[in-house]
C-alpha cells in the first residue's frame, strides 16, 4: 500500500506542487482496510498514510520531515485524522454528523441525474447508501459521457472536512436544500470509491471497522517512524514501571508479549509513543490541540504542550468491580485507602476557566452545561473565596426528590437514578426543573492553574475540602470513612450497608497515597467499585451493545419480543454475542427499544458480528445503543462468542445466563461496552467457576 500510494502522490503533479491532499488517497486506503479485518493490518495502512504527510517537503529527509510543517500539511494531517475517526470537531464541542437519509437520497438522485425513489428502492435492496451513491456515479458517467470531457477539479481531503463541518453545524428546516446543494456539490466531483465515503461519513458510519483507538496509535506510529530524532530516552527504572504496569493493570498486554519477542527496541519505542499520545489525548481529548502540540513539539515533551485544560474535558478514570469486601482488602493489602459513597447519578466534570466561565461535561465529554444550569451556581456559591480562581472537580450529580418541597431534609435520603433520568435536556433553571440534584464532589483535578493529575488522593481531597464549603442539598462532599488497618471487614460492611440504605449503588474503595494519581481515562485497580448486588453473583452489571433481534409473539406482536446483546473486543474491534435476552422489560420500554433501534436496521449482519448460525436474527441493528444488564452469573457457551479466542476452548465463549435488561446507557458509546476482556476477568473472578470447566448456556 504504502508503494501505492507513494507512486500515486509521486505523479500527482498537483500534490508535487504543493496542493493538499487529495480525498481519493484517504479514499483509497479507506477502500483496502475495508477488505481486512487485522486491526494490526489496518493500523500498518492508516499509519503509511500519515506517514506520507508528515514527510512531505522533508525530501526523504525523515529526521526534519516531520518537523518542518508548512500550513498545508498541518491542514492535510487535521483533515486526515477527523475524516479517518469520522467526526468534525472534539466530542465536547457537541457537533456530530449524522445526515438523514432523505437529504443524502435527494442529492445522490440530483448528482447522477437518478429520480430520488429510484435510489431509495436500490438502498433497500443494496442496504448500503454509499454503495449506491458510488454506482449510480458511476452510471452518470458513461451515460453523459462525462468521461471525455475535462473532469470536474479533484476533492482535496481538507475541502471535503471543511463541507462535512459546516453541514453538522447547520440547522433549521430552510438548511434541508442548502445541504443537499453542498452534499451534491461533492458528489459531482468524486470519482471511484469517493462518492460511497462521502456519504458513509455523512451518515456518521464509515463501516470500516476502523475505531479512534487505532487512529490514536497510526499516529503514534507514524510520528515516531517519522522522527527517528524523536528518541524517548527509556530508563531502566522507566522499563521497570512500564513491566509493573503490565502486571497490575493489563495496561500493556502486548507489549508485554512483546518483550519476550525481537525487535524489541523498535517496539518500546513504539509502545512508548502510543502510550505518550493516549495520555495526552486522554487528559485534552481534541485532535486539534494534540496535533497541533504534536507538531510543534517533540513527543518527550508532548505533556508540556497538552495537558489538563479548565474548558476541555478530561477523559475520566474508572473503576474496577470487585465481589467482596474481602477481595477489596486483599487487593488493597497494606495501603491506606478511603471508602466513599458510591451515588447513583450522573457523573459530572465541572471546570471553571480563569475567566469565571463555569461548563459542566458528562462521562462520555458531552456538554452538560444545558442540562444542569444550577450545576456552576451551586459549585460557585460552594467556592471558599475570590482567591478560587480555576479548577476541575469530579462529581456525581444526584436528583434529590421529585418534590422539592419533600427534599429530604428529614430522610437525607436520594431517589434513585431512573428518577434523574427524566431531567430533560435543557432546563431553563432549578426553580422550574421537575427534579431537584445535588452536586457530590469526589475529587479535584485543577486548581488555580495548577493540575493536581499527579498529586495523591489525600493532597487532592485535602484542597477539595480547604478551597470548597458544602452547602446541604446543594454540594456536598461524598460521603467517606477512611480505612487504616487491615482485616476491619465488619467496619466496610457497615458503611456498605448503611450507603444502601441511603440509595446509593455501593461503594467506591480508592487508594489514598500509594498509587493514588488521577490516571484519566484508565479503569484503575486503584479505584474498585463494590455494589450492592456483589452478592448476587457477577459483583457488576455489564453493558452490552443490541446487534439483533427476533419479532415478537403474542402479547409482544408489533415489537422486538428479544434481543441478541454483545460485548465489544476492542482488539478487533468486534461485537461478540453474549445472550439473548427477553427479560426485564416494560412494556413501555419494549416499545421505546424497538422505536428507537428500527431506524438503525440493516440489510445484512456486519462482518463485525461474531454470532453462531443457530443465533440468527430476524433484523440485524448497526450498533448504536449500550445497554445496562444484570445476569446469574457467566458460563462458557458453545452458542455464544464473548472473549472468543481468549477462553482457551477452541470456538467457545462467554455466555451470560440469566441476562435481565436494567436501562440503555444514553452516556456510554458502542466502543464503550463492556469488553471481552473484562468479560473474561469477570467469568474468572466468579466464586463457583473452575477455570476451564464447563457450563451451559441459556441458550445452549
Ligand atoms: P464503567 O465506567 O466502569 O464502565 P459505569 O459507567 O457503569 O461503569 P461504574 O463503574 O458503575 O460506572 O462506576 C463508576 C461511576 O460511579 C462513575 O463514573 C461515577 O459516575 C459514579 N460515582 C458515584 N459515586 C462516585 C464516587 N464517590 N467516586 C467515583 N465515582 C463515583
Amino acid at each position: 500500500l504504502r508503494k501505492i500510494l507513494s507512486d500515486y502522490v509521486s505523479t500527482d503533479d498537483a500534490w508535487k506542487e504543493g496542493k493538499s491532499l487529495p480525498y481519493s488517497a484517504l479514499c483509497d486506503t479507506f477502500s483496502s482496510i475495508e477488505e481486512i479485518s487485522s486491526r494490526l493490518e489496518i493500523q500498518e495502512k492508516l499509519t503509511e498514510l500519515f506517514r506520507l504527510v508528515l514527510l512531505r517537503d522533508g525530501g526523504g529527509d525523515e529526521e526534519n520531515g516531520g518537523k518542518k510543517l508548512d500550513t498545508k500539511k498541518k491542514s492535510d494531517m487535521y483533515s486526515l485524522i477527523y475524516l479517518s475517526s469520522n467526526t468534525v470537531a472534539p466530542s465536547y464541542e457537541c457537533v456530530e454528523l449524522g445526515v438523514g437519509d432523505s437529504i443524502l437520497i435527494k442529492a445522490i438522485g440530483e448528482a447522477s441525474g437518478t429520480a430520488p425513489n429510484m435510489v431509495k428502492k436500490k438502498y433497500e435492496a443494496e442496504g448500503d447508501l454509499g454503495t449506491v451513491a458510488m454506482t449510480s456515479k458511476g452510471k452518470q458517467k458513461t451515460l453523459l459521457g462525462f468521461g471525455r470531457m475535462a473532469g470536474p477539479k479533484r476533492l482535496e481531503a481538507q475541502e471535503v472536512l471543511k463541507v462535512f463541518r459546516e453541514i453538522a453545524t447547520t440547522s433549521g428546516s430552510q438548511s434541508q436544500k442548502w445541504k443537499v446543494d453542498k452534499i451534491k456539490g461533492l458528489l459531482v466531483r468524486a470519482k471511484g470509491s469517493e462518492p460511497k465515503y462521502i456519504i458513509r461519513g455523512l451518515q456518521g458510519k464509515l463501516r470500516i471497522g476502523l475505531a479512534q483507538s487505532t487512529v490514536l496509535v497510526a499516529l503514534a506510529h507514524a510520528v515516531m517512524l517519522t522522527r527517528p530524532s524523536d528518541v524517548v530516552p527509556l530508563t531502566e527504572e522507566r522499563l521497570k514501571e512500564i513491566r509493573a504496569l503490565d502486571d497490575e493493570e493489563g495496561a500493556y498486554p502486548d507489549f508485554a508479549r512483546k518483550l519476550c519477542g525481537k525487535n524489541l527496541a523498535l517496539d518500546v519505542k513504539l509502545e512508548t509513543a502510543v502510550q505518550i499520545i493516549k495520555k495526552a489525548y486522554s487528559e485534552v481529548p481534541s485532535f486539534d490541540i494534540l496535533l497541533d502540540a504534536l507538531l510543534s513539539s517533540p513527543l518527550q515533551e508532548l505533556h508540556k504542550a497538552c495537558n489538563l485544560t479548565p474548558g476541555v474535558p478530561v477523559v475520566p478514570m474508572l473503576a474496577k468491580p470487585t465481589k467482596s469486601v474481602g477481595e477489596v482488602l486483599k487487593r488493597l493489602d497494606g495501603q491506606r485507602f478511603t471508602c466513599e459513597y458510591k451515588y447513583d447519578g450522573e457523573r459530572a466534570q465541572v471546570h471553571q476557566t480563569p475567566d469565571g466561565t463555569t461548563k459542566v461535561f458528562s462521562r462520555n465529554l458531552l456538554n452538560t452545561s444545558e442540562k444542569f444550569p444550577e450545576v456552576p451556581l451551586y459549585v460557585k456559591e460552594a467556592c471558599k473565596d475570590e482567591s478560587v480562581t480555576s479548577f476541575v472537580l469530579d462529581t456525581e450529580v444526584v436528583a434529590a426528590t421529585c418534590c422539592p418541597i419533600a427534599f429530604n431534609r428529614e430522610t437525607k435520603q436520594f431517589v434513585p437514578f431512573q428518577i434523574l433520568s427524566t431531567r430533560k435536556r435543557t432546563e431553563e433553571s432549578a426553580e422550574s426543573a421537575k427534579v431537584q440534584v445535588i452536586v457530590q464532589a469526589f475529587d479535584l483535578m485543577y486548581l488555580n492553574g495548577k493540575s493536581l493529575l499527579d498529586n495523591t488522593l489525600a493532597e487532592r481531597r485535602k484542597l477539595l475540602r480547604e478551597n470548597f464549603i458544602p452547602i446541604e442539598g446543594k454540594f456536598q462532599f461524598a460521603t467517606s470513612i477512611d480505612h487504616t488497618e487491615n482485616g476491619d471487614t465488619e467496619m466496610i460492611e457497615e458503611f456498605l450497608d448503611q450507603a444502601v440504605k441511603g440509595q446509593c449503588e455501593g461503594l467506591m474503595v480508592k487508594t489514598l497515597d500509594e498509587n493514588a494519581q488521577y490516571k484519566p481515562s484508565l479503569r484503575s485497580l486503584n479505584w474498585l467499585k463494590l455494589k450492592k448486588d456483589y452478592l448476587e453473583g457477577l459483583g457488576d452489571s455489564v453493558d452490552l451493545v443490541p446487534i439483533g433481534a427476533y419479532h415478537g409473539k403474542g402479547k409482544r406482536t408489533g415489537v422486538f419480543g428479544a434481543y441478541l446483546l454483545a460485548v465489544y473486543d476492542d482488539d478487533t474491534e468486534e461485537f461478540q454475542s453474549v445472550c439473548k435476552i427477553g427479560t426485564g422489560f416494560s412494556d413501555d420500554d419494549l416499545k421505546d427499544l424497538s422505536a428507537a433501534l428500527k431506524p438503525h436496521i440493516i440489510s445484512e449482519k456486519s462482518s463485525q458480528y461474531i454470532v453462531s448460525d443457530t443465533l440468527e436474527c430476524d433484523v440485524w441493528f448497526d450498533a448504536v445503543q449500550v445497554w445496562e444488564v444484570k445476569a446469574a452469573d457467566l458460563s462458557k457457551s458453545s452458542t455464544h462468542k464473548g472473549a472468543l479466542g481468549k477462553t482457551g476452548e477452541s470456538g467457545r465463549g462467554i455466555g451470560l445466563r440469566f441476562p435481565r435488561f436494567e436501562r440503555v446507557r444514553n452516556d456510554k458509546k458502542p466502543e464503550e461496552a463492556t469488553t471481552s476482556d473484562q468479560i473474561l476477568e469477570m467469568y474468572y473472578a466468579q466464586d463457583s467457576i473452575v477455570p476451564g470447566g464447563d457450563g451451559a448456556c441459556d441458550d445452549d
